[in-house]
């Protein structure tokens, strides 16, 4: 027998749009191991019926690695812990250099990201010649991840053509303090705000399995669905060693699975990208029922910290899965 929550979420979500609240999201995610197949079917469906067939590819680059004065409990580029990543620094040419790489991957999206709290003059200098160096020599969109953002920092980026920007809320309002105690969820809620009031669109996820409720995950969710951002990326966490997070368990793989499914059902217009800790958590076999279970949108090449797979594995997933790449002129 079908659950309830799923004939409840078909005709909401499915067939009106509309994603669940907290407590149906709740109700996804402690459904039975059993149900999960059904779930996952649910959620591929409001994906191709709300978004489409395609997915989108980005690869991302980092600016400026390590030595972060913030202490996120998760993050190894935290100049606060005994983590083993290293401060360095990239150069435009670099920069240049791997977006060409990245739009020869057939990705429409560029990510620069910078561990910092939020960007400094220097930064914003290396930006705004990267980002004319790039659009010089290669079409692809700009994307960026500079932390938290004055005012005058937005108005720039908008102005100097980065399309989208990257700041993830992490975790649920109410689990953020376990997380992050250098500053506050509200703090990365004000720089969202200004993104997109500025017109740049807006891509908001965070990390999962950090020891969060399974009703925060839900809460997490919801608070996102109210965001409305135009991109998700969903992580998992990987443990990174001398991170306060370095000694909890990957989730669980079902857990992983059903999270996918509820954040598609929160959010059923959305972007929702698989981002870092897919392999350890889920692996490929994970991985593919991820695809075809809400999910409409991969990161090539790195993720930062650990090493991500082959590009061409990911192409060759989607190849087999029958699912096209967006292409750069559909997302303009
Ligand atoms: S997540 Fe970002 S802000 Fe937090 S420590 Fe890592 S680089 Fe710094």
């Amino acid at each position: 027998m079908t659950a309830p929550i799923l004939a409840t979420a078909r005709e909401r979500v499915l067939s009106d749009g509309v994603g669940l609240g907290e407590a149906q999201l709740l109700e996804v995610l402690t459904l039975a191991d059993d149900d999960v197949p059904d779930l996952l079917a649910l959620a591929h469906d409001v994906r191709l019926r709300w978004c489409g067939p395609e997915v989108e590819v980005e690869g991302i680059v980092s600016v400026k690695t390590g030595g972060c004065p913030e202490d996120c409990h998760f993050c190894s580029q935290s100049g606060l812990f005994q983590s083993p990543v290293r401060g360095a620094w990239l150069d435009v040419p670099s920069l240049v250099k791997a977006a060409v790489e990245t739009a020869a991957t057939g990705a429409s999206e560029f990510c620069i990201v910078a561990a910092v709290r939020g960007p400094d003059d220097r930064l914003m200098s290396q930006l705004r010649e990267g980002v004319a160096a790039i659009k010089a020599a290669v079409d692809i969109n700009v994307a960026a991840s500079l932390g938290m953002l004055t005012q005058l920092q937005v108005d720039e980026l908008a102005a100097i053509g980065v399309h989208r920007y990257n700041h993830n809320l992490e975790t649920a309002r109410s689990y953020f303090p376990q997380v992050v105690t250098t500053h506050t969820w509200e703090e990365r809620w004000d720089t969202l705000t200004m993104v997109r009031d500025a017109g740049m669109e807006v891509c908001c996820g965070g990390i999962v399995g950090m020891g969060e409720s399974l009703a925060q995950r839900a809460e997490f969710a919801g608070q996102l669905a109210e965001l409305e951002p135009d991109e998700v990326p969903l992580n998992f966490l990987n443990p990174r060693p001398g991170t306060p997070f370095g000694d909890l368990p990957v989730m669980d793989g079902k857990d992983a699975l059903r999270t996918v499914a509820a954040f598609r059902l929160a959010l059923p217009r959305t972007i929702l990208r698989y981002a870092g800790g897919r392999e350890v958590t889920l692996g490929d076999l994970g991985t593919r029922a991820g695809m075809l279970g809400g999910i409409n949108a991969v990161i090539v090449g790195n993720y930062l910290t650990t090493l991500g797979r082959d590009p061409q594995e990911d192409l060759d997933l989607l190849a087999s899965l029958s699912m096209p790449v967006k292409e750069l002129s559909k997302s303009l």
